[in-house]
C-alpha cells in the first residue's frame, strides 16, 4: 500500500491554490498580448492590472508601484543595483549592506561586486543585530554614494520576524535606502510598506499559493527606481522588459486576493497546529532544540535540532515515512548544505537542523502523523545512539 504523503515544507513552496489554478487556466485561453490595443490585448491587460491591484493590496502599497518579475530572485537582482534614477538623474549607491541570514537571492548581492558589500551581524537569538547595522552605517563613506540596505522581514529557516521598522528608522537616519525581502512574510503577517518603512519590498507568488516563476518588486513611490535589470521593450513602465507572463501574473493575483482575506483566523489555526506539534516534539524528545521559540515567529514554522541526528539523515527518515520537510532551506542542488543561518547564530552549522513548515490546509490528522513520525525518528536515534 502506498504510504500517504504529508507536505510540511510550505516555506520551500506552497501548493498551488485552486483559485490560482483557475485564474491561470482562464488566462491561458486568452490570445492577446497585454501591450496590444485591440480587444484581445485589452482583455489580457485587464487580468494583469487586476492582479497588480491584488498584489498591491496584499502588501499595503499602491498598485502603480508593483513591477512583476520572473521571481523574487529577479526582483532582488533588479533592486540591488549600484545605480538608481530619480527621473533622468542617476543616483549612485556606494555600498550594499545585507544581514548574515539573508536568502541567497539577497546574499549574492545582485549587481554589486563582493568588495562593495558588507555583512550585518545577527544575534545568537536569530534576530538581526541593529547595533551592527548602526555601526556599519556610521562609517559609510557618503562620497561613494548612498548606502543601500537589504534585510528580510521573516527568516525562511527559523521563521523569526525581524525588527524591520526599527532598521528602517536607522537606515533613513543615515540617508540610506531599504529593500525588504518579504517573501516569507507575505500572507503570514499583515503587510504595509509604510508601516515597515521599506523603500522597496520583494515578494514571490509560489510562497503564497500562486505559481512558481513569478515575483514582484514593489516600490514606496515611483520617483526613485533602480536602473532596470531586464532591458528591451517598455513593459512594466520600462522597469522590466519582456511580454508579461499573463497566466502566472493572473495566478499570482488570485493567490494574493485569497491571502489578503482571513489572515488572523488562518494564523490562529496554523499556530495551534504548530504549537501542538512542538509540545509533542518536546514530550517525545526533551533534548530537542527548537530555534526561535522565545522570539516572535510566524505561525507556521518550526526549525529544530535533534542531538545525534544529522539533518540529511533526518530528512531522509521523514521522507521515507511520508513526511516532506526540509533540512534548512531548500537547496537548489538538492543537497543539504550547512545552514548559513545557524552559522550566523553562532551554532555549529555542521550539526544541521530540520524545518517543518505548515500551511492553511494542513490538517489535524497530518499533525498527528507528523508527531508519530517525529517520535519514531527520535526514538530510533536513541536506540542506536546514532543517526536514524
Ligand atoms: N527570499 C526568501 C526569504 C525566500 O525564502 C526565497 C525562496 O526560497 C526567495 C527569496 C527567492 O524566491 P524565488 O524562488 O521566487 O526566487
Amino acid at each position: 500500500m502506498a504510504i500517504e504523503r504529508i507536505y510540511l515544507d510550505w516555506n520551500a513552496t506552497a501548493p498551488l491554490l485552486g483559485c490560482a489554478r483557475d485564474a491561470m487556466i482562464e488566462a491561458l485561453s486568452l490570445p492577446g498580448n497585454p501591450s496590444s490595443v485591440h480587444a484581445e490585448g485589452r482583455s489580457a491587460r485587464t487580468l494583469v492590472e487586476n492582479a497588480r491591484r491584488a498584489v498591491g493590496t496584499l502588501v499595503g502599497a499602491s498598485p502603480a508601484t508593483v513591477t512583476f518579475t520572473a521571481s523574487a530572485t529577479e526582483a532582488a537582482n533588479h533592486l540591488l543595483s549600484p545605480v538608481y534614477r530619480m527621473g533622468r538623474s542617476p543616483i549612485s549607491i556606494g555600498r550594499l549592506y545585507v544581514s548574515a541570514i539573508e536568502h541567497p537571492a539577497i546574499r549574492s548581492g545582485g549587481r554589486f561586486a563582493a568588495d562593495q558589500m558588507s555583512e550585518i551581524a545577527v544575534k545568537p537569538s536569530g534576530v538581526i543585530d541593529l547595533g551592527s547595522l548602526t555601526a556599519h552605517l556610521m562609517v559609510h563613506d557618503v562620497t561613494s554614494g548612498l548606502p543601500l540596505v537589504a534585510l528580510m522581514l521573516v527568516n525562511n529557516e527559523t521563521g523569526i520576524v525581524q525588527p524591520i521598522a526599527e532598521a528602517a528608522a536607522i537606515v533613513h537616519k543615515h540617508g540610506g535606502l531599504l529593500v525588504v525581502d518579504a517573501v516569507q512574510a507575505a500572507g503570514r503577517l499583515p503587510l504595509s510598506l509604510d508601516a515597515l518603512g521599506a523603500d522597496f519590498l520583494i515578494i514571490s507568488a509560489h510562497k503564497i499559493g500562486g505559481p512558481k516563476g513569478i515575483g514582484a518588486a514593489i516600490a514606496r513611490g515611483e520617483a526613485l527606481m533602480p536602473d532596470p535589470l531586464v532591458r528591451g521593450g517598455g513593459q512594466e513602465k520600462g522597469h522590466r522588459a519582456g511580454t508579461e507572463n499573463v497566466a502566472a501574473i493572473a495566478g499570482f493575483g488570485a493567490a494574493a486576493r485569497f491571502m489578503a482575506e482571513g489572515l488572523e483566523i488562518r494564523n490562529g489555526e496554523i499556530a495551534a497546529h504548530r504549537d501542538r506539534l512542538e509540545q509533542a516534539m518536546v514530550s517525545a524528545a526533551p533534548d530537542v532544540l527548537i530555534y526561535g521559540r522565545n522570539e516572535q515567529r510566524v505561525a507556521n514554522t518550526s526549525f529544530f535540532h535533534l542531538p545525534g541526528l544529522k539533518a540529511e539523515t533526518g530528512q531522509i527518515a521523514f521522507d521515507l515515512e511520508g513526511v516532506a520537510l526540509s533540512a534548512g532551506a531548500a537547496c537548489s542542488s538538492g543537497k543539504v548544505g550547512a545552514s548559513h543561518v545557524l552559522t550566523a547564530m553562532g551554532e555549529d552549522a555542521a550539526i544541521g537542523a530540520l524545518r517543518l513548515s505548515l500551511g492553511p490546509s494542513t490538517t489535524d490528522a497530518e499533525i498527528d502523523r507528523a508527531i508519530e513520525v517525529f517520535s519514531k525518528v527520535a526514538g530510533r536515534r536513541k536506540l542506536s545512539g546514532q543517526a536514524a
